[in-house]
């Protein structure tokens, strides 16, 4: 295990931030401190809705599929840990997912059902029938299948992060929620070696290690240095929270259900979340824009009356819910190339890059931060 070499400071901490120093603080040796600029889970992880669209989604192999297989898998185990080690409850639903099909053609969801049998993650094809036996609050109409997946949930986000935050302060990290990361430090102007970070206070930690998962703040920070451009683009999305005298359907079976992109995401005492929006910003704006000017990209409320408008379709009793709040939060999205950007940089082998997680975030916190540890160690070693 390591004792030199060992400091680590963590960028960023969103729900990312908080998984790699949850899964480093179980490394022995290693001194870790997470610095933000505000409290966890405030810029996209606080606006999230937490549903893991895992097993249900179409990636059957690769980085994209082992992603999020890992993730699951490593949910299972630190859901029971972190509520254990850190006496909070993390709000999870774990009745699956159901998705709504409207398309007459159901092959690629037959080919996805029996490749997911073969990888060991069952995926149920209800005809229309059985949707309306099970979920009787979804309207049938126009449904041709429902997808159900028993074995992918919903977490709460901001109290998943909060919870790892707490199970990783228990464990030795640091934290540091007032200090925006003004720059990079490095031995020299050639970039190769990473040596910490100063905040914008002026002050400096120094690292053997520094890992980025800041979101959004991600290229501002690395724009100036001698490293290919790494260019996180935000996608505004917007939600709401909706309450009903009691649930819909069967009390006792709850699953969030989603269909033409919209998620519905039962809390109990029959409320609900509801969206989201996928927002492409129309003007366009350096990725180096400062936050507030990032923070001020308008959201559209006819485009969130539509995400209700089709949520109704999807669940007609909705139609009776008191809309108790709506917000709206920005996606950090990789420009031309898939998420996340996981990379430990050839030119700089201990900058660590853990963003660009644009959709999936909570869903890949696990497996990244898994990732992270074992570049780590590997570098270590
Ligand atoms: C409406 C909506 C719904 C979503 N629903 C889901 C969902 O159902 N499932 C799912 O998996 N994902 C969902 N997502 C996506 C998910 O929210 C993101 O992928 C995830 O939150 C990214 O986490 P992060 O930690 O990388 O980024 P963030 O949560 O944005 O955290 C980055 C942190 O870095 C800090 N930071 C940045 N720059 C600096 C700096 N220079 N100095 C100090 N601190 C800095 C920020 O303050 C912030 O706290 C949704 C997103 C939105 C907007």
């Amino acid at each position: 295990m390591p004792t030199d070499g060992g400091r680590v400071v963590i960028v960023g901490c969103g729900v990312v931030g908080a998984a790699i120093a949850y899964e480093l603080s179980q490394v022995n040796g290693l001194a870790i401190t997470v610095v933000d600029r505000q409290p966890p889970a405030r810029a996209s992880t606080g606006a999230a809705l937490g549903v893991l669209m895992g097993v249900i989604s179409q990636k059957t192999k690769g980085r994209a599929w082992n992603l999020r297989q890992t993730s699951l898998r490593r949910y299972q185990q630190w859901l029971p840990e972190l509520e254990a080690l850190t006496e909070q409850p993390v709000p999870v639903n774990r009745q699956g997912v159901l998705l709504l099909s409207f398309e007459e053609d159901l092959s690629k969801w037959e080919t996805l059902s029996s490749i997911r049998q073969q990888q060991g993650w069952p995926l149920e094809l209800w005809r229309p029938a059985q949707v309306g036996d099970r979920c009787p609050q979804v309207s049938l109409n126009a449904v041709t299948a429902g997808i159900y997946s028993p074995q992918d949930y919903q977490i709460d986000p901001t109290a998943l992060t909060r919870a790892l935050v707490t199970g990783a302060a228990q464990r030795g990290v640091q934290f540091d929620f007032s200090s925006p990361v003004a720059s990079l430090e490095f031995v020299d102007a050639t970039g190769q070696r990473c040596v910490g970070v100063r905040t914008a206070q002026g002050d400096r930690l120094l690292a053997d290690w520094v890992v980025i998962a800041s979101g959004l703040g991600t290229t501002p920070l690395l724009d100036a240095l001698p490293l290919p451009k790494i260019d996180i683009r935000p996608v505004l999305g917007q939600a709401m929270r909706v309450k009903l005298g009691e649930p819909m359907g069967d009390r006792t079976f709850q699953p969030v259900i989603t269909g033409d992109d919209i998620h519905i995401v039962p809390l109990g005492q029959g409320e609900y979340w509801i969206g989201a929006t996928v927002e492409f910003p129309e003007s366009d704006f350096s990725t180096t824009d400062s936050f507030s000017k990032l923070e001020a990209i308008a959201a559209n409320p006819a485009a969130l009356e539509t995400v209700w408008e089709g949520a109704i379709a999807l669940c007609p009793e909705l139609s009776q819910a008191e809309v108790l709040h709506t917000w709206s939060g920005l996606r950090p999205r990789p420009a031309n190339r898939p998420a996340p950007v996981l990379e430990r940089l050839n030119t700089c082998p201990n900058l660590i890059l853990a963003t660009g997680h644009y959709r999936n975030g909570v869903l890949l916190a696990p497996a990244t931060a898994e990732w992270v540890k074992g570049e780590i160690l590997a570098g270590i070693e």
